[in-house]
């Protein structure tokens, strides 16, 4: 499959990876919006937020869990941070591989552009 995530899953591209498990991988975005951006993907291959089926709930939830824990590690947990899944056209999504931003280390606006 022709997918940009999917071949940093496979080591096909490098990224720098800061976190694995056996559902996910976590590494830093490769145009940060802010100091702190990284992307939390699943290893499996979903396109969109549309396509989550109802046994990814819980794969979906643990892509949360490791935000915190990233946020913790990299200390913005107290000062904040946000989580962002783009959901097609409207949302500006440009990877049809899910994946959760997590952006920190800077205030930020909101409502989002
Ligand atoms: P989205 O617009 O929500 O689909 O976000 C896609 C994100 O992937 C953008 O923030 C890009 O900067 C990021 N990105 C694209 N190519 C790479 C790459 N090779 N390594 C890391 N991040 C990437
Ligand atoms: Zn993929």
């Amino acid at each position: 499959m022709d997918c940009l995530f999917c071949k940093i899953i496979n080591g096909d591209i490098p990224a720098t990876i800061v976190y694995e498990d056996d559902l996910v991988i976590a590494f830093d975005d490769i145009t940060p919006r802010a100091p702190i951006h990284k992307l939390i993907i699943p290893k499996e291959h979903i396109a969109t937020l549309n396509d989550i089926a109802p046994e990814d709930q819980e794969l979906v939830g643990h892509m949360l869990y490791v935000a915190k824990q990233i946020a913790a590690e990299c200390d913005i947990a107290d000062a904040g941070y946000r989580t962002v899944f783009n959901c097609n056209a409207d949302a500006g999504q440009d990877v049809f591989h899910i994946h959760l931003h997590l952006l920190g280390g800077r205030k930020m606006k909101w409502p989002p552009g």
